[in-house]
């Protein structure tokens, strides 16, 4: 048996590259370049997301910090530390999936609230993408992700479906001149076609999940079954701005095909502080004023001569405390984290 290795090289700097079966593209770790080795795979599904400059991405970040009320007479004390652009790949996946869903609502009748059992299947296309980074999380990918599922109107295919929102180019298209241009690094997927099927198909099940259980409601049985139809590899452009304010390093993500925020990472301000202490107090007031009704004789001696609807104050009691220690214990969780989340 003869085995043909191929010695592969980086199409701009010629450089030998270590390139597995599994590889749908290769960043060469010498100069960068994201080569695409894979024909069959690389011509139709591979693309990649033109972005933003650098310059319109910082020019974004201080209209944003001129608008934000929480930074009015502070602006000064903001300083850039860093500023970072990547191509993320995301996979795209088309699911044909069918399923049967099985749950119990309240519902109004008659004036009173009724438990109802309802039940429908589903047979639908989602588009589903994970991020091909997976081996820290990132909640910055996983917004995105989650953003780019949302509101397609599904055409003849799935690059289709993908260009009418994000101009996707093919990555074949690519040339070195156009590379130095981007001045973005590739980041190369983490995993190949068979995990991204996995991965699609599980994200598929929750998506379907989201769509077909109302919230607030009992799951009672969920049967979800699907195939993956169609595959895309998208190199998407993330822009990073990390920040400096009073004392703390804050960031800021931006989508940077348009531009867009993705997440923040901020400082809280001073009065949100103190509003989260307000509800806390409010809540140990609470609680002190069930836990005071417990240690009294007065309202025993009330309750035990109730006699059959005992049970009721005694759970309005236990109800009260608890409502009481959960708010206070909430807020004050809340009001020790020195950073908020905005999505
Ligand atoms: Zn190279």
């Amino acid at each position: 048996m003869v085995v043909i290795i191929q010695a592969l090289k980086c199409k701009k700097c010629g450089a030998p590259l270590d390139v597995s079966p599994e590889d749908i593209i290769v960043v060469c770790p010498y100069c960068g370049f994201p080569n695409s080795f894979d024909e069959i795979f690389g011509e139709s599904n591979t693309f990649f997301v033109e972005s933003l400059s650098e310059k319109e991405i910082v020019k974004k970040f201080w209209e944003r910090m001129r608008k934000d009320r929480d930074f009015t007479g502070s602006r000064d004390k903001i300083s850039i530390v860093k500023v970072e652009g990547f191509y993320i790949p995301l996979w795209f996946g088309k699911v044909k999936a069918r399923g049967y869903v099985r749950y119990e609502v309240y519902e109004k009748r008659r004036g009173k609230k009724e438990k109802v059992l309802k039940h429908r299947k589903f047979n639908d296309t989602l588009i589903v993408c994970s991020s091909g980074r997976r081996s820290v999380y990132d909640v910055a990918l996983e917004e995105l992700t989650r953003k780019m599922e949302k509101s397609h109107i599904f055409l003849k295919d799935l690059k289709q479906t993908l260009a009418s929102k994000i101009k996707i180019k093919p990555l074949k298209e690519l040339d070195v001149e156009e590379w130095e241009s981007l001045k973005l690094d590739f980041l190369n997927t983490e995993f190949g076609r068979k995990r991204a099927e996995e991965i699609l198909l599980d994200r598929a099940s929750d998506r379907a999940k989201e769509l077909y259980v109302p919230e607030d409601n009992e799951l009672l049985s969920f049967s979800f079954e699907g195939e993956v139809e169609d595959f895309a590899l998208v190199f998407y452009p993330v822009w990073r701005i990390y920040y400096d304010f009073g004392g703390g390093t804050y960031f800021v993500a931006y989508d940077g095909f348009n531009g867009r925020e993705i997440v923040a990472l901020e400082p809280m301000r001073i009065w949100r502080k103190v509003g989260y202490l307000v509800m806390a107090i409010i809540g140990v007031i609470i609680s002190g004023f069930f836990a005071t009704l417990v240690g009294n004789v007065t309202f025993w001696r009330a309750v035990a001569e109730m006699k059959k609807g005992a049970l009721i104050p005694i759970l309005i009691v236990v109800a009260g405390l608890y409502f009481g220690y959960e708010l206070s214990r909430g807020y004050g969780k809340k009001m020790s984290w020195d950073v908020r989340v905005e999505r």
